[in-house]
């Protein structure tokens, strides 16, 4: 961290880690270790990432309040409320219970979504698992696969939105080893055989660039070759009939210029030196992926049909491919930029929220609010309801089942007993006491209701209520 904090700022982060330490007192890790080892990667992972200290605090403090004696009251006091909203946001993620697969992986991407306000706690929370998946040998064989399956289908894809592709990389690289283990040694096994020819290859046409750029007074920030990570190579397998040789970025050369003018005259150079291959130059310079990656790629023919792709692009373009919204807390652009920008991946999630609500006929009564407006409670059996805020008891228990909210004659909250008209909050664990001889819903909670859904059932049944004692006295 010093090499992007002052010192000072630092003073605090190291408070946090002997804090940490403390909490955690003896406890160890699955695997025999000290528990403060896991926090602390957590913590490591995102500093290389030069973020903010408050998120290296959170980060280092995440397992406190659940794993320890220690308070999240406590959190707040010694570090402040904005450290303590991390540190809860995390917490809570973890709090889904597992009963059944799909279930599970819907709860959690909805909850995922639900945290999209707070970007930073879903980076945490991603550090906090990319460690999990490094220790996942010492947990039993279903566990192992449920996490690394749960990587797969939710964390990596939201990284990957984020346009977060190191730590998606490694996510999947892990998840892959463990879930898919007999696919993930013929994958290996494949790219071992190739790797040292294509790596010579690229080292002799590295060399050659390099004499270019420099006859060309060409100044070079970082030129390296660099290896396809191990899952993505094993999609690309998939999409090409499991050819190892028509996968030609196995092995490609990245260099990285100070401003994009460079790129274009490096593009030049390259395609002077060696033929392009058609259809491979692609400029997303100028026509950036959905989710912001910027670089210019091409393949070229450099000797005996031997193939090598290059991808050229500024640093700032570098730093946000490899941690994509993560590189914003941090890098040049500061300010108005960076807050559209950060808005633009909260729009692409909200979109992603919709998609799915859409799917499943999800909150059907319901426009859809900003995603800021939306809370997020949980059954007493830890699935995940999504409810405008504001919302109560009453239009907790409709959108649970229509006959939860037709009897519904009281309420807890987090085990406490509360009137039916009181403000849900984030993260509550809502239980609805039934009424079985109630009849239906009472008209009077029109008046505090929140949900469309909720409104649209108590008319439905106050009138179908009034209709049936009108039924009655008819025959006089
Ligand atoms: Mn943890």
């Amino acid at each position: 961290m010093r090499e992007y904090k002052k010192e000072d700022d630092l003073d605090l982060v190291k408070l946090a880690y002997e804090f940490a330490e403390k909490a955690h007192g003896d406890q160890k890790r699955k695997s025999g270790e000290p528990y403060i080892i896991h926090p602390l990667s957590a913590a490591i992972t995102l500093a290389k990432m030069k973020l903010d200290p408050s998120i290296i605090i959170a980060a280092l403090l995440h397992d406190v309040p659940e794993d320890t004696g220690v308070s999240i009251d406590v959190i707040k006091k010694e570090f402040g409320k904005d450290v303590a909203l991390m540190v809860e946001g995390v917490t809570k993620l973890g709090k889904i219970k597992y009963r059944g697969v799909e279930r599970y992986i819907e709860n959690l991407r909805k909850m995922f979504v639900a945290m999209a306000n707070d970007l930073r706690v879903i980076i945490i929370k991603f550090a906090d698992r990319l460690h999990n998946l490094k220790t996942l040998d010492v947990l039993p064989r279903d566990k192992q696969e449920r996490i690394a399956r749960e990587v797969l289908e939710i964390y990596a894809p939201i990284a990957s939105r984020l346009g977060m592709d190191q730590i998606k990389g490694a996510m999947e690289d892990e998840a892959f080893k463990h879930f898919m283990s007999k696919e993930y040694k013929w994958a290996t096994g494949l790219v071992e055989k190739q790797l040292s020819q294509r790596e010579k290859t690229a080292r002799r046409v590295q060399k050659i660039l390099e004499q270019d750029l420099k006859e060309n007074d060409i100044e070079v920030k970082k030129i390296y070759g660099r290896a396809k990570r191990i899952y993505s190579l094993y999609l690309k397998l998939l999409r090409n009939d499991r050819e190892i040789a028509r996968i030609y970025d196995l092995v490609a050369i990245r260099v990285i210029l100070k401003d994009v003018a460079s790129c274009y005259s490096v593009l030049g150079i390259i395609h002077k030196r060696w033929a392009p291959v058609s259809g491979r130059i692609k400029d997303y310079i100028a026509v950036p992926k959905p989710n912001g990656y910027q670089s210019i790629h091409t393949t070229v023919f450099v000797d005996d049909g031997e193939l090598v792709e290059f991808q050229i692009r500024t640093e700032e373009m570098d730093e946000n491919a490899e941690f994509g919204v993560a590189a914003h807390w941090h890098y040049k652009e500061k300010g108005k930029a960076a807050a559209a920008r950060n808005m633009k991946w909260v729009g692409e999630l909200t979109k992603w929220k919709k998609e799915i609500e859409e799917n499943q006929k999800y909150l059907e009564n319901l426009k859809l609010d900003t995603l800021q407006s939306r809370i997020f409670v949980f059954t007493p059996a830890g699935d995940v309801i999504d409810l405008p805020e504001g919302a109560t008891p009453v239009d907790f228990a409709y959108h649970v089942h229509t006959d939860i909210g037709d009897k519904c004659g009281g309420a807890t909250v987090d085990d406490q007993i509360v009137n039916l008209d009181t403000k849900l909050k984030n993260g509550n664990v809502v239980e609805i006491i039934i009424d079985k001889n109630r009849k239906g819903p009472n008209p009077d909670w029109l008046k505090f209701v929140k949900t469309g859904l909720a409104r649209t059932r108590i008319k439905a049944a106050s009138r179908s209520q009034r209709n049936s004692f009108f039924g009655r006295i008819v025959p006089f």
